[in-house]
This record gives C-alpha cells, structure tokens and sequence, in this order.
C-alpha cells in the first residue's frame, strides 16, 4: 500500500497515522482536518480551558516536532467533502481530489443545535474560547442538558462566580447511562452548589435574552450553552456507498467497505465483547480505536484482530472525579458494591442480560475499580461477580 488518507485531524486520526508509520507504513500519508489547528485534546476544554487553568499552549496532542516526524501530507484548515469507493479517491473543499489505497474516516461529532441564535456550544478551542470569555461573576449563564459535557461546564461556571441554570428534559440527568440512583447522586452536587437544576422541562429555542421552554416560560440568562448531545460528521459520505445510520456502520475489524475504516467518535462497530454495535464518544476509546484501525488497515485479512475493548471514560465535576468502564446504556440492573451513594464515594457496577458489563465510581481511586475492569474484559457472569449478599445497599433495578 503506497497511499493512505485519514480523515479528521483530532484523537482517533491522529493515533491512526502515529500507528500506521509506527507499523512501518512508508507510503504518502495525507491527514485531512476542518480545522485550522493543529490536532488538539478535547476533555480539557469543558475543564482546565473553560476555568482558565489552562492556557491553550497546552492543548496540542502533540509537539510540533513530533507531527513533523510523521512525515505527513498535512491538509489542516480543509475539509473532505466527498468519497468515492469505487475510484478510490476523497474529494476536498478546494476542488482537488486525493486517491487512496487505504482510508480511515475520523471526523467525529458536531453539537446538535437548537432554532435561534445567539446560543453557545462547546466542541472546539474557538468554542471554548468564546464561552470563557463571556464567564464573569455574577453572569447568568443558562446550560441545556445536564449531561457530562453540560455537568461540567456548569460546575466551572459555578467556580468562576456565575449564576448557573441547568435545564434537562429527562425526570432524572444521566439517568439512561447511568441508572437513576446514581443519576441522582450526580445531579444532586449541583443542588449541593446552588446551581439551579431544572428537571422535566423542553427547551424549544434560543430567545435574544434566554431560552424558551415548551410550555413557552421563557428562562432568562446573559449566556446559554446547547450541551444537548451531538451528531456524526457524516454528511461528506453521503452517495459514497458507505452505510451510514448514526455514525459509519463498520464490522467488528472497524472496516466499513474494502479498504476504509472508520475509529473514534464517528464509528459504529461490532463489538464482539458485548455481543452488540455501538459508538462511543469517549477520548481513550478514540485514540485506541484509531490504532485499531490502522493496524487493521495495514494486515493482511487472516491477521486483523477484532476491536473488543472495554470502553472507558472519566469526567470531572466540582470536586468529583467520576470514572466508568464498560457499556452501562441499557443496563438492567445496578448495584452499589463499594461505598455510599449518599456520601458521593462509592462503585456501582452493572448487569446487561448474565453478564457484568459496566462499573462506575465516584471519588475512589483508579486502582479501586480495576479488578471490576478486568472481571468485565474476561466476560465475567453477573452471578460470579456480584454474588448474592456482596453488595452495599442490596441491588436495584435501572430506570
Ligand atoms: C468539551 C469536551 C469534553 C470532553 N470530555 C471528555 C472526558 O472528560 N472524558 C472522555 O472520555 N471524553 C471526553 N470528551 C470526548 C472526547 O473528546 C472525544 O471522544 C474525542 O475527541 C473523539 O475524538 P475523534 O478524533 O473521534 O473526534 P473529534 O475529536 O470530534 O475530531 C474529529 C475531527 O474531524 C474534523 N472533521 C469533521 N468533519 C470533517 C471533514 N468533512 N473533513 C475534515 N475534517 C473533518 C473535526 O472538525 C474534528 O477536528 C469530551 C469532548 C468534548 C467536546
């Protein structure tokens, strides 16, 4: 193979082209990316970027030296608007066309928006940037979503002296992810720091000075943050042939047609550990299934091994450090094996069917829940892992 092209310029595509050239891959390697920066890291922006612990100098995923090394046919600044399997070439914003032997589709999501303007999101350091600068005491800023990424930027909003309203259309935030006990627990610090949590409730728009609900109450605030989920960038494949449904449908190889995969953020592949596809949009699963996929890309068919991890992600809100393993959305039962859910440290795991599939803690140190990782890698039957009478507060159903 002489010429591959990954596309997007972030976690997963960067870790595929390191991958690729680590694998002895010597051919053009041309990495294309929308974005005018160099590839960034992401979890730091609703974190140490958007408090101002941060200055952006810290952002880069890697030295410039060490992208250098790479010997790349860098594009940044330039997006990839068409595909086309069969001549094997990708079609760029400026009218060229770059052929391919190989390609990896790394583009990730975008923030779903909602009608009107004026709202903020956060995806990008321009994003981030932007958000910062309109945080001062005693601003209103009004979130709507309460998930990890809407948790977190109302956590620091909060510490940088704003007046916070979170505003989250379920009974319960993160309840589906999480299971409603701990969903609880969660939303509860928000409570805790007079961040003004508002449940059950529908924002339909973006008024000039707030949002307004379904019920047509409008909540004021100076500044509102959609942190309302996202969608794949999967616009630029549409006519390619690629099977496209939420994120680029691949095989359990991370291969979505001869000769392309598709890693990170973007990708719904078969996960063979779970027995079930899925798309994750956590970092650590991005930068591994970019290796992923360019060693598959790289073997020949009888050697490409299957991408079976047990995803992970970590999120930081005030002074809680949660961490999960596993796939916890659609569990059928949780249960409190560690800890105390009222006093925010403790570990629940998560049952799917048999089998143990998920633990989450809250304030426990990583090693705490390592064991749990490896019980849910080897596949371990709930049976086995959380025998009757172990648990804390006895096992609960999910809502
Ligand atoms: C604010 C924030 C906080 C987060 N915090 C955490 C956390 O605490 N823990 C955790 O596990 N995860 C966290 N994440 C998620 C994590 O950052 C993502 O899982 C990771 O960035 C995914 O990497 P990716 O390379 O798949 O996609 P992305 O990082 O989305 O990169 C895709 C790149 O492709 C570009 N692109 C899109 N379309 C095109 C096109 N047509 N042509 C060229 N380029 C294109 C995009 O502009 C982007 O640069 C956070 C994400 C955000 C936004």
């Amino acid at each position: 193979m002489r010429r591959i092209v990954v596309v997007g310029a972030s976690a997963a595509g960067l870790a595929a082209a390191e991958t690729l050239r680590r694998e002895g891959y010597d051919g053009t390697l041309t990495l294309v990316g929308d974005e005018p920066h160099a590839p960034y890291d992401r979890p730091p922006l609703s974190k140490q970027i958007l408090s101002g612990e941060w200055g952006t100098q810290r952002l880069p995923l890697r030295p410039f030296a060490d992208l250098d090394a790479l010997d790349l046919d860098l594009r940044l600044g330039l997006a990839a608007t068409g595909l086309d399997v069969t001549d094997r070439t990708v079609r760029l914003a400026d009218g060229s066309a770059v052929p391919y032997e190989g390609l990896i589709v790394a583009t990730g999501v975008r923030p779903r928006r909602l009608p009107g303007e004026g709202a903020h999101v956060l995806r990008t350091l321009d994003d981030a940037l932007a958000l910062r600068d309109r945080l001062k005491p005693g601003s209103r800023l009004v979130v709507v979503g309460a998930g990890f990424l809407g948790a977190e930027a109302a956590a620091v909003a909060w510490r940088l002296g704003c007046e916070v309203t979170l505003l989250e259309p379920a009974p319960v935030p993160l309840a589906h992810a999480v299971g409603a006990e701990v969903g609880r627990v969660l939303s509860q610090a928000h409570l805790d720091h007079g961040v003004k949590l508002r449940t059950g409730v529908t924002v339909t728009e973006v008024t000039e000075d707030g949002v307004r609900l379904a019920d047509s109450e409008v909540v004021y605030g100076d500044e509102i943050l959609v942190a309302a989920g996202s969608l794949p960038n999967t616009e630029w494949l549409a006519g390619s042939g690629l099977t496209v449904g939420d994120g680029v449908v691949c095989d359990q190889y991370c291969e979505a047609a001869q000769g392309v995969y598709a890693a990170g953020d973007v990708a719904r592949w078969h996960n063979p550990l779970f027995g079930t596809a899925m798309r994750v949009e956590h970092r650590t699963n991005a930068a591994e299934q970019g290796m992923a996929a360019a060693r598959n890309l790289l073997a020949a068919p009888e050697a490409r091994k299957p991408f079976a991890p047990v995803p992970y992600f970590w999120s930081d809100q005030y002074d809680m450090k949660i961490q999960a393993y596993g796939y916890l959305r659609g569990h059928d039962e949780v249960a409190l094996v560690d800890g105390d859910l009222a006093a925010g440290r403790f570990i629940a795991v998560y049952r799917n069917g048999e089998k143990l599939v998920g633990v989450l803690s809250v304030g426990m140190p990583p090693k705490a829940i390592r064991a749990w990782r490896q019980a849910i890698a080897a596949g371990t039957s709930w049976d086995e892992a959380v025998p009757a009478g172990k648990t804390s507060a006895g096992t609960t159903r999910a809502a």
